[in-house]
């Protein structure tokens, strides 16, 4: 590491909260699917910002974006209107096929707004008795941290010591459609899942698993509300994870991605029926949908639009789920891919995930363990097919030292 990079590391470890255990790389640079520390090496980043750069570092026309709407304007606030945050919510609800878009900051906010929106929509639309609506959920979800969706997590660090927990949740396994269908009952408003469980080290559903959540919703009068924050917006080869299934939420969660990895930025999409119950004064954020958000959001939509990431995803991902398929028996017990997406559990007698993440950045490879064994590989969907497989070798070699 450089000078500058050793005063950076000793600054925030005297006052940056200790929330995060970062890995010992001091970023300064970052082009495509590439970044460079201060001491001028480079290293390819297979976590992408947790798919928030699915578009590479700096994507030149989303960088155009930015730029050009730099020197316009910035913030309005939603007290007063602005020329771009109409064509956003247009283009959005173009994208993901419905009617109504409110457009949030992060993604745990995304998710908080559809759980109240939901709730509201028990109460005045399904006729659930005042405060006694329930939100069935899947365990080992993760959809944020704040303080009402922690308290329908599992993970015992995301939750302790941080009580007392909203009510009002049910959590059943991910992946099973007939639990999902017994925890509904006539206070139920809504199930909401991730269609692929990221945190959780990429858990793939059964097919069809999302159709018989469709049905049990519709059965029982319940939203479905779908977060693709991490699993949307072209990572798994299509548009949507759900568009694996052809299946259509009720309320579509996104963020990460959808901001260009330049600003936060996050929506929930559904249709008017559901949007409908929120008015004037009942929600809101000072950021949600400011004129820099919408122009970079915009920029993201046209992208997708033609498809090409989305075809890019699915190729690259076919290449690198048949280079890592061989690792399996070799230091790792299993691969799960979809699009360019994998989950790779370390095999616990060669390796913690973090000691291979220590060891994969030490050749030049940035990537993220999850929940100890796993190791999540999730590269922007620029990344040239030649350093993907470098990245793989390294893994693969990683994985024979140890
Ligand atoms: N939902 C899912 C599925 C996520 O993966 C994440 C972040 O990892 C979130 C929600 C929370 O997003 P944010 O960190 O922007 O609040």
């Amino acid at each position: 590491t450089s000078n500058s990079g050793h005063v950076a590391l000793e600054l925030e470890r005297a006052h940056t909260a200790r929330n995060y255990a970062p890995l010992p790389v001091v970023v300064a640079e970052a082009g495509g699917a590439w970044v460079t520390d201060t001491a001028g090496c480079r290293y390819f980043d297979c976590l992408a910002g947790y798919s928030a750069l699915n578009f590479g570092h700096r994507h030149p026309a989303l960088v155009r974006a930015a730029t050009e709407q730099l020197a316009r304007v910035t913030l309005t606030s939603r007290a007063f209107h602005h020329d771009q945050l109409g064509a956003f919510c247009h283009e959005l609800a173009e994208l993901t096929g419905t009617e109504a878009v409110l457009p949030m900051n992060t993604g745990a906010e995304a998710v908080e707004s559809a759980l109240k929106i939901a709730r509201k929509w028990g109460y005045e639309v399904k006729g659930v008795p005042e405060n006694q609506a329930t939100i069935v959920v899947a365990d080992g979800n993760f959809h944020g941290r704040t303080t009402s969706i922690i308290s329908f997590s599992g993970d015992k660090d995301a939750t302790t010591g941080f009580g007392p927990y909203t009510p009002g949740f049910r959590s059943v396994p991910f992946g099973d459609a007939a639990a999902l269908a017994s925890a509904v009952d006539a206070t139920t408003v809504a199930v909401l899942i991730e269609p692929i469980q990221g945190e959780a080290g990429v858990i793939v559903p059964p097919d069809g698993y999302l159709t018989d959540v469709r049905a049990v919703c519709d059965a029982d009068n319940v939203l479905f509300l779908a977060d693709e924050i991490q699993s949307g917006l072209a990572r798994t080869g299509r548009t949507f994870a759900c568009d694996h299934e052809g299946v259509r939420p009720d309320l579509m969660l996104l963020g990460k991605a959808l901001g260009g990895g330049i600003v936060p930025v996050s929506a929930v999409v559904g249709s008017w029926a559901v949007m409908g119950v929120l008015q004037p004064g009942q929600h809101g954020s000072t950021f949600g949908g400011n004129p820099l958000a919408a122009a970079v959001a915009r920029a993201v939509i046209a992208l997708l639009r033609d498809g090409a990431p989305q075809r890019r995803a699915h190729d690259l991902g076919e290449h690198m789920a048949r280079r890592l398929r061989p690792l399996v028996g070799r230091g790792v017990t299993a691969v799960r891919t979809r699009g360019l997406w994998a989950g790779v559990d370390i095999d616990p007698a060669v390796a913690t995930g973090r000691q291979v993440c220590a060891s994969l950045l030490r050749r030049g490879v940035l990537a993220k363990e999850t929940h100890g064994a796993t190791i999540r590989l999730a590269p922007p969907l620029v990344a040239d097919p030649n350093d993907l497989n470098w990245a793989i070798e390294q893994l693969a070699a990683v994985l024979c030292e140890g």
